[in-house]
């Protein structure tokens, strides 16, 4: 038997729930919901100079207003900095300080899929140079996935990113480590999450590897763009403004996920009915949208 369906939501304090994040909460929500499957919350606050105060407590207010009800405890990585700290221990033989600043490495290297890709200098020691970020060393083989929107979806890790940080120079745990030992805890089986974060799925898998964790599904959805094809992510909703157009957005965001209508009625009853049709082979498989606003 299959196992149960387990998803979860992970925004990023850093400002309002935006309708592009939202897009992605309810599309998560629903493709958990429909299949009778569990879907976590888990505030991703590990960044600390990029958490806005009080956007954690915004966002769970417009989810709550949305009726995008979740279960369990809300995660938040703040307090699971032991449990980063385990799985660092685990990847010893795999990992190494680097003491390299970013702008050498923009200098010194080929651009990558995401920034420029790190060129090795520190995979056989400093030369004595302080160390400042830990780094994970990546293969030659490519690593792939079946995303269940985007198709198949593969990258070589030493070409496309190099080896990549853990631990960054400010001592926190970077966003790819933590993502991969928090969705193992919470036993997350399906990622639906947007198009934007598809480049950092190879470096899960690869760390999900060296960890011997289990690799869940993967659905990207398209990112939400303006008409001059920028993504939504500056722009945000003031949470009360959602809260007033919750019948309206969730309306537009289940047209946008290729959806059919549901009868007007209350956010809860409209999202049961979503869940009851929801069908994500009709999603647009694109990794962009715009959003008319
Ligand atoms: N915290 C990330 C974001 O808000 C999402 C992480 C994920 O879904 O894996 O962009």
């Amino acid at each position: 038997m299959a196992a149960p369906y387990v998803g979860r939501f992970a925004p990023s304090p850093t400002g309002p729930l935006h309708v592009g994040s939202l897009l992605a909460a309810l599309a998560s929500w629903l493709d958990a919901r429909a299949v009778g499957g569990a879907w976590h919350l888990r505030i991703e606050d590990l960044d600390a100079p990029r958490c806005v105060p009080g956007a954690a407590e915004s966002i769970l207010d417009t989810l709550a207003a949305f009726g995008l009800t979740h279960d369990g405890p809300v995660v938040w990585q703040s307090q699971r900095i032991a449990a980063y700290e385990a799985a660092l221990a685990e990847l010893a033989d795999h990992i190494y300080p680097c003491a390299c600043s970013r702008r050498e490495i923009a200098d010194s290297s080929l651009q990558g899929v995401d920034g420029p890709v790190y060129p090795g200098t520190c995979r056989e020691g400093t030369g004595g140079r302080p160390a400042r970020a830990l780094r994970v060393r990546v293969h030659d083989r490519a690593i792939g996935f079946d995303d269940r929107l985007q198709g198949r979806i593969a990258q070589t890790l030493s070409r496309d990113t190099g080896d990549f940080v853990v631990r960054r120079a400010d001592g926190q745990f970077a966003y790819q480590l933590a993502v991969v030992v928090d969705d193992d805890a919470l036993g997350v089986t399906d990622v639906v999450r947007g198009a934007d974060l598809l480049d950092s799925t190879p470096r899960q898998i690869h760390l999900q590897q060296l960890l011997k964790l289990p690799t869940p599904r993967y659905l990207h959805l398209p990112v939400l763009t303006n008409a001059a094809g920028e993504k939504l992510s500056k722009q945000t909703l003031a949470p009360a403004v959602i809260a007033d157009q919750a019948l309206q957005v969730l309306d537009r965001l289940l047209e946008v996920l290729g959806q059919q209508p549901v009868a007007p009625a209350a956010p809860t009853q409209r999202l049961t009915q979503a869940a009851e049709q929801w069908d994500p082979t009709r999603i647009p498989a694109r990794r962009q949208l715009c959003w008319k606003s």
